[in-house]
């Protein structure tokens, strides 16, 4: 701060005041600014919500020149750009569906003595494929008038991220390209594990910048989960209606059908609802958006491709249809809720077989092997989320991203997730019970037994099986396998959740199985991993407990 001087704090002050409209600063916002004017390289980590935009946007107004943002989605785009007008700040957007004059007539206001452009927003592909635009850059650093770049939602960098897009890795070029003097790099990222962080400092040669962390708590969040039943959906927006008068919400689901089956499940109920996936055409996009910005429908059914950087603050409830592809995925879609800060319901629904459908997208895809294998794991840690029945949502959420969180303040808050007000409604309803034995008992069978399915196994072990299963059970004498019926007297639900730990702990794996002609269907058989192989032939340890609510 000494460095800048008085006379710069008082510019900030007054421009957050006059140009933005706001009072004061939000937690970490004034550091970042100070970083980035200093000239420092600045990774700025913040949840979606806490105000990143203003990091760069408020050092872009002051100083002379032009900051280069760079932006993955046109639709991100858009909205800030419009925002920009709306504040009065010089502001152009690169796309790609821009004409090529209306493209020139940029190139030459960017070139001319005084260009009235303080943020010029690009996608990546633009930096990487315009010759042109690069000699704009050029002019304007030999002028001075680069003053600085952003890349934001810079976790696309990373192949570990959940969102890589290619074009993020050549950015690095920006750096080599404009080192005399250095312009400034300011990256900005809402979704970023430890790993992710340092992927993507190494990819944009930032390693030296300095990091800006703010909490990932969201007090005014209350996170749910219920298992996912036929009405379950209907049952919750109608509650969500009459709890928020006039106020929408998200459903998120997995596919673009997906939307569209929801929505018209949600209309027929009388609800009123609109699907938002990337399958739309731009005017009905637009005009969607708009709806939703003016909260003249209940529900919007999209897929992730919606909301990313759409900015609506009074969003009161997003709830998960279908699985979220990662934790962090997960966060960052819960995190569209309650920008305003206002109490919200965040609700998954949950059915372990969208684990399953999840996983079956994924092996299809076409990636390398590598990236598939952390997408399946990815699924597999939001698996061991919804399972999880004993540990703080919250916590589970914020240390995924390395924060360390006390539950006891969940406990207490006004919007306690589900686990902690079953907490604190009775201490002693959950339990814990150790079930190694039983575990090794099912795995050292699995070799033995052929296309068992995990609700089968579930089935033996509480010796409860239903009619047809049963006279097939008999005669592969599975009812004579050590760990039949070990579990009587043990729920449906329980049993079940017993066997997916062995999942959930990397002991058994189910292999997929598509059924011909049923797109839809697939089989999903339990077997050994190769750590599983080791713990049942006793070469190696590991131990397996159940928490059990009572
Ligand atoms: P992010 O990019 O981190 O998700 P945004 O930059 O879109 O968040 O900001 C979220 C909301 O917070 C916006 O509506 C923005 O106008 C508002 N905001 C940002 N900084 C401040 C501030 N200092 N005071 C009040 N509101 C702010
Ligand atoms: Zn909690």
């Amino acid at each position: 701060l000494d460095l800048l001087g008085a006379e710069m704090n008082e510019e900030l002050y007054s421009t957050l005041k006059s140009k933005f409209g706001f009072n004061q600063f939000r937690h970490r916002q004034k550091q970042c600014i100070l970083s980035t004017l200093m000239g420092h390289d600045t990774f700025v980590l913040m949840p979606t919500g806490a105000g990143k935009s203003l990091c760069y946007q408020l050092p872009a107004v002051i100083l002379t020149g032009v900051t280069v943002v760079v932006s993955p989605l046109r639709s991100l785009i858009e909205d800030q750009k419009m925002k920009m007008k709306e504040l009065g700040i010089g502001c152009e957007a690169l796309t790609a569906d821009l004409s090529t004059g209306a493209q020139e007539d940029i190139y030459t206001e960017l070139c001319s003595e005084n260009p009235s452009i303080k943020l010029l927003y690009v996608t990546p592909e633009k930096i990487s494929a315009s010759g042109r635009l690069n000699s704009v850059f050029y002019t304007l650093h030999r002028r001075g008038l680069l003053a600085r770049f952003v890349i934001d939602e810079a976790h696309c960098v990373s192949q570990w991220g959940h969102d890589f897009r290619p074009d993020y890795t050549k950015l690095h070029t920006l750096r080599e390209k404009f080192h005399t003097p250095p312009v400034p790099i300011i990256a900005l990222t809402a979704t970023a594990t430890p790993k992710i962080v340092t992927d993507a400092r190494d990819n944009l040669k930032m390693q030296n910048s300095k990091l800006f962390i703010s909490s990932f708590v969201r007090d005014n969040l209350k996170y749910d989960l219920i298992p996912k039943a036929a009405k379950s959906l209907i049952n919750v927006v109608e509650k969500m209606k009459q709890l928020y008068p006039g106020k929408s919400g998200i459903v998120y689901c997995l596919s673009r059908k997906e939307c569209e089956t929801v929505q018209m499940m949600l209309t027929k109920a009388g609800l009123s609802a609109e699907v938002y996936h990337a399958g739309l055409n731009d005017n009905l996009r637009v005009s969607v958006q708009k709806g939703w910005l003016a909260n003249k429908f209940d529900v919007i059914c999209a897929t992730i491709a919606f909301g990313m950087g759409i900015d609506k603050p009074d969003v009161r409830f997003v709830i998960h249809y279908s699985l979220p592809k990662s934790i962090e995925g997960y966060y960052q879609e819960t995190g569209r809720a309650g920008r305003d800060g206002m109490p919200s319901y965040c609700l998954m629904l949950y059915s372990y077989h969208d684990s399953i459908r999840l996983r079956r997208m994924i092996e299809e895809g076409n990636t390398t092997t590598g990236v598939r294998s952390m997408h399946l794991n990815n699924v597999l840690q939001v698996v061991a989320y919804c399972e999880n029945v004993s540990v703080c949502r919250r916590k589970m959420l914020v240390e995924h991203f390395g924060e360390v969180y006390d539950e006891q303040s969940c406990r207490n808050s006004k919007t306690p997730c589900d686990v902690c007000e079953r907490q604190r409604k009775n201490q002693e309803a959950i339990r814990l019970f150790d079930v190694t034995n039983d575990a090794l008992s099912i795995m050292q069978c699995l070799p033995r037994m052929q296309k068992a399915t995990l609700k089968y196994i579930s089935e033996l072990y509480r010796g409860s099986l239903i009619k047809k299963t049963s006279e097939q059970a008999v005669r592969m004498g599975h009812t004579k396998l050590p760990f039949f019926s070990k579990g009587q007297g043990m729920t449906e639900g329980d049993a079940l959740r017993f066997v997916r730990k062995l999942v959930i702990e990397g002991l058994v794996h189910e292999r997929l199985y598509s059924i011909p002609n049923q797109t839809a269907a697939v089989l999903a058989y339990a077997e050994l991993t190769d750590s599983g192989k080791e713990v049942a032939a006793g070469r190696k340890q590991a131990k397996v407990y159940l928490h059990i609510v009572t």
